[in-house]
């Protein structure tokens, strides 16, 4: 064959290549090297300049007959995207030197294979840009595209979808320092990558929060994996660092027919989710009741702002009873949302506002209403009492908050003394900090504060001796059954801790107290303050006023 039939043959394979290879027109190559007494090819490809001068780069075809030889020709492109190709041709020693056409044929076969090389690195390029994002992981694109292709073929149902989120891996970063932190989370990819290989598809969708699809084969080793993985951050030493994920898992049914990725990843995002939230257990299997409590979170962010102008959120007043005497010392303010003819209780939408931070404008609110309330009463001439208020712990960040506080109070020129802020236990230091700045500062301005259910978080005695509270809230779940129940766990804690309160000169209050039984208890635990179903429920402000003006229940001896 002659050089054009060779070369013809050979552009005609290497164009019918998805992508270029030059080991697959190996002979072509080495019939023309040999045509033209060449020894050698070199072609190299250099990301950028930088690395040209220091030698790093990647060879793209290579031909080398091992005969010595001598460079005859070279070139050096630079491409659009600033890849710098470099080409040379070596001639074998002593061979006879190229007549001006034979160098002339060699020049253009070299243009055009270096052309070849290019486009070849452009394909690659554009395909690393595509489906890969700056961190080098497979990025979300690459696995819907995944997905899409795998729905056409039929290999979508019956296999396993998966989101997770690594587990605190802030404190990972904290630990060992970000860049070894991002070594790790490679590392971790990497791993479950080559666990899954041909059989799915893994990507980062962003910061610690990856997709995964694969046969259910792979799932049991990929949720063990995931539960919980040593990685080694120091290859030296072997230290190694454990990395974990909260995981929401959808096994995709045979029935199932995907419209849209998103019927896929709504599903596994809302389990992982419910992993996350949940704490205890690392792996939720999808179920669809998580789809209707997305809906409802959504709802209730969304209709947030338009319900707090309109004003659909009431301030219910609960009384807070002296057990001996009968007399309404207090009471607490409670939230509840009137929607579409319905009362909604704070449950339903509080811990759904805690999400993000719409409850410090709804506490906010509600400070504002109970101190128009508490003005309007000191007007009328009414007998008043001390009202609490709840504080969610997302405002403990606001450095802003005291100031925010009395600003409201004293804009309904409402005399201190009147407000108590609740407050529930922290969990970190910092919050705890935190939590300290803000109750110090009430106090300074003569307002009360509560620690709100106590008992129920992690309670530590630092946060009473630390904090300069005025009363303690004992949560229910602490609540004696009755006076008989005297030895049991639950009354020997209720004992001392409301020892501990008296002794430490904080008021005690019981929450939650249900029955005279109940009450007699508190009065053998000396705990002389009680608020419950037992006297009240949260009241509307007409029927607490009516209560008020009463002044006092009824008591059983
Ligand atoms: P909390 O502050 O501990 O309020 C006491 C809860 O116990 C109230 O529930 C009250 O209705 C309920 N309760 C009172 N007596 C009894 C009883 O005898 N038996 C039983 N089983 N329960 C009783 P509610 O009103 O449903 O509020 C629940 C929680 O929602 C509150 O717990 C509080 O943490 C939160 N919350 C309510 N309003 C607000 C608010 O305006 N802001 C914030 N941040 N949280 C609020
Ligand atoms: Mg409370
Ligand atoms: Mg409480």
């Amino acid at each position: 064959m002659n050089f054009h039939a060779l070369f013809e043959k050979m552009l005609k394979e290497l164009n019918s290549m998805k992508k270029i290879d030059f080991s697959l027109v190996k002979e072509e190559l080495e019939s023309i090297c040999d045509m033209f007494r060449i020894s050698k090819i070199a072609t190299k490809t250099y990301q950028n300049a930088k690395l040209e001068e220091l030698g790093k780069a990647d060879v793209i075809i290579s031909y080398d007959s091992g005969e010595e030889g001598t460079v005859a020709l070279s070139s050096r492109i630079v491409t659009d995207m600033l890849n710098i190709i470099t080409c040379e041709v070596h001639i074998r020693n002593g061979a006879e030197p190229w007549s001006s056409e034979e160098a002339e044929t060699v020049s253009f076969f070299l243009d055009t294979v270096t052309v070849y090389v290019s486009r070849n690195r452009i394909q690659e390029a554009a395909k690393r840009f595509a489906f890969f994002d700056d961190d080098g992981y497979h990025n979300f694109r690459y696995f819907v595209r995944y997905l899409q292709r795998a729905d056409i073929e039929g290999k979508l149902t019956g296999r396993a979808a998966l989101h997770f989120n690594l587990r605190h891996f802030a404190l990972v970063n904290k630990q060992i320092g970000r860049s070894l932190g991002s070594m790790v989370m490679h590392s971790f990819f990497s791993a479950l990558e080559e666990m899954i290989s041909e059989k799915g598809a893994i990507c980062r969708i962003g910061g610690d929060n990856f997709a995964i699809i694969c046969d259910r084969e792979c799932l049991n080793d990929v949720l063990g994996y995931l539960s919980g993985a040593a990685v080694v951050y120091d290859v030296h030493s072997g230290d190694r660092i454990m990395v974990s994920a909260s995981v929401g898992v959808f096994l995709i049914p045979d029935d199932f027919v995907m419209e849209d990725v998103g019927d896929i990843l709504d599903k596994i995002i809302a389990a992982s989710t419910a992993a996350k939230v949940n704490g205890k257990q690392n792996i939720v299997f999808f179920s669809n009741e998580m789809l209707a409590e997305k809906d409802k979170v959504m709802r209730i962010q969304h209709l947030f702002p338009k319900a707090i102008e309109k004003e659909e959120y009431h301030v219910f007043y609960q009384p807070k009873v002296n057990i001996n005497t009968g007399e309404i010392v207090g009471a607490e303010a409670l939230c509840r949302w009137f929607r579409d003819g319905k009362i909604v209780p704070p449950l339903e939408f509080i811990p759904i506002l805690e999400q993000g931070l719409e409850i410090c404008k709804l506490d906010f609110y509600m400070l504002d209403h109970v101190c128009r309330d508490i003005r309007r009463w000191l007007d009328e001439g009414r007998k008043v009492v001390r009202v609490s208020v709840n504080l969610s712990r997302k405002h403990m960040v606001d450095i802003d908050l005291l100031e925010h506080l009395l600003e409201i109070v004293d804009r309904n020129n409402v005399p201190h003394e009147y407000v108590e802020i609740e407050l529930t236990e922290t969990t970190t230091d910092v919050e705890f900090r935190d939590l300290k700045r803000v109750v110090n500062g009430l106090r300074q301005a003569g307002i009360c504060t509560s620690v709100d259910d106590f008992g129920m978080g992690y309670s530590s005695l630092n946060l009473i001796k630390e904090i300069p509270w005025d009363v303690m809230k004992v949560d229910k779940n602490f609540l004696p059954e009755d006076e008989n129940s005297e030895g049991s766990i639950k009354d020997v804690m209720f004992h001392y801790v409301v020892g501990m309160a008296r002794a430490m000169g904080l008021e005690c209050i019981a929450e939650g107290v249900e029955t005279q039984a109940q009450v007699r208890a508190l009065r053998n635990n000396k705990c002389d303050l009680a608020q419950g179903f037992l006297y009240d429920k949260p009241l509307p402000v007409d029927e607490f006023e009516k209560r008020l003006d009463i002044g006092r229940y009824e008591v059983e001896d």
